[in-house]
This record gives C-alpha cells, structure tokens and sequence, in this order.
C-alpha cells in the first residue's frame, strides 16, 4: 500500500461516538500500518444544538467527554514520533446555534473543525432509521435545501473544511435536474470563504456506491482552487485509509496535485502521491 505514503486521513471517529468501535490508539496504529504520514480524529461533536435531555448517546459523545477526547488524541500525539496525529472535530451545522458551536470550538486546541450538514429542518437524512422522511419529498427541492444549508454553514466562519460535500445522495436519491448551476454557486461560496473540501470515501459503502464528491463538483472546486482534505469516515480502525486509492483517482482526474494539511486551525499544502 505505499501509494498511500504521505496522505493524511483526517475523518475517523472512536468508539465515543456511540456507533463506531476502537479506541484512538488502534486507529493510530492502523493508519501507521497502511503508511499515512497523518491520521486526524474528527469525531462527532455533542448534540450541542439539542436540550441535554434529547441529545443520543449513540450518535455523538456527551459534552463532559470532550475533555477526555482532546486529551486522549494529544496523548496519541505524544506517544507517537513516527505519524502526526490531529485533534480535529466533526461538527454538525445547525441554523441559530452558531453561538454555542463557537464557545465549544474556542474550549480545545483543535487542528480542524470539519463542517457537515447531517440535518434537514431536524430531519437526520443520512441517519439510516430516517430514511421514510425521503418518500413524498421532491429529491430536486431537498438538494436545494441541503446545499443551501451547505453554503449557510460556510458563511458562519466556524468551520474549516466542508465533510461529505453531497451527502444527501448518500441513500441513492439524486438530483433529477441539472444539478450543475446549484454545484456552482455552492463552490464559488466555499471559494469565497476560503474553506476547503473534503473528499470523503465512506459514500463508496454506502447503498450510493460513490465517494463524495461527485466528480463534476470535484471538477468546479479545482477550477475555484478549493484546497481538498482525504477522509474515510473509518468507523473502525480496519476501515483508515480505505479507498484512497480511488480518492487520488478522483483527484487527478480533477486535476489536482495537492492536499491540504491543517495544525493549530492553519491550512498548508503537500504535493500528492
Ligand atoms: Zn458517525
Ligand atoms: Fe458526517
Ligand atoms: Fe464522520
Ligand atoms: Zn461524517
């Protein structure tokens, strides 16, 4: 696997999650294994945009666990010369909390803040016991909706890099219009924001059979010079680093020759396998 020498997967979450296994160490390890120059952890954030008392401990750690989070991924950092380890986070963006992200974001020193649209009006749409929600919703109006969340979230400010760009497709709905004009303005405004966007392999196991994202948004970031991170949303350590192989092709294909690097919240380039 030496293609993968000096890639960096920046989206793997721990069993802290509720829903992944493996402690950090393990997916350090397995990130060594495969020969990845980094591996950042970007697990979930608390449901901090939920009362306590509706939040799931099976889809994101308790806010009293992010200590123990950050501590426990910099202990990962010290006890390892031979890979760099990144304290980043997976955030859910959610309209009118923007205040209670930003107090959480500013508590740890966090790499990267990964920014990702899980939620449609409350509506978990990637969440598999959710899918009844996509039946007798117009699939062109919800691709709408969602990438308008998308381009929301980029103006905050609060995030870094734009997770799992089309996600929404991620049960097999696609866009039955021209998606193209909607890829567009939602690039140019990540462009404007100077974020950057994560090409995410985990879509390849699920029912869409497709890394997010789609190749021609992949194209439209190129052209607006949108820097690019690698994830595997690995939710096990055997699954850190999977299908990178196919993200370089994608990348190449779009013509890209680098990929971002994020320390302390400051994003740098490195030349591409
Ligand atoms: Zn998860
Ligand atoms: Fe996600
Ligand atoms: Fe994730
Ligand atoms: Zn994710």
């Amino acid at each position: 696997m030496t293609g993968l020498k000096g890639l960096a997967d920046y989206h793997v979450h721990t069993r802290r999650c509720g829903h992944a296994s493996g402690e950090a160490n393990e997916y350090v390890n397995a990130a060594k294994a495969i020969g990845l120059r980094e591996i950042g952890f970007a697990d979930h954030i608390p449901q901090y945009f939920l009362p306590p008392g509706l939040r799931d401990p099976g889809l994101a750690m308790e806010e009293n666990e992010l200590g123990d989070y950050a501590a426990e991924v910099l202990e990962n950092r010290s006890a390892n010369k031979d890979i760099v380890v990144r304290l980043g986070i997976e955030a859910d963006f959610a309209p009118g909390h923007e205040k209670a992200l930003n107090e959480i974001l500013r508590g740890y020193p966090f790499d990267y803040v990964l920014g990702s649209v899980h939620y449609i009006n409350g509506w978990g749409f990637d969440n598999p016991e959710q899918t009844g929600g996509y039946s007798g919703r117009e699939i062109d109006d919800l691709y709408r909706e969602y990438f308008g969340l998308v381009r929301q979230m980029v103006s905050t400010g609060l995030f870094d890099v734009v997770a799992h760009p089309d996600l929404l497709k991620k049960f097999g709905y696609r866009p039955e219009s021209n998606i193209l004009p909607l890829y567009e303005e939602t690039v140019r405004a990540i462009a404007a924001a100077g974020m950057a966007v994560e090409v995410n392999t985990s879509g390849l196991r699920q029912p869409v059979k497709e890394i997010y994202p789609h190749p021609e948004f992949m194209g439209i970031c190129r052209r607006y010079g949108v820097p690019v991170t690698l994830g595997s949303d690995a939710h096990n350590p055997v699954e850190v680093g999977r299908n990178f192989e196919e993200a370089l092709v994608l990348l190449h294909g779009a013509g890209y020759r680098e990929s971002a690097v994020f320390e302390n919240r400051r994003r740098t380039q490195r030349a591409l396998p």
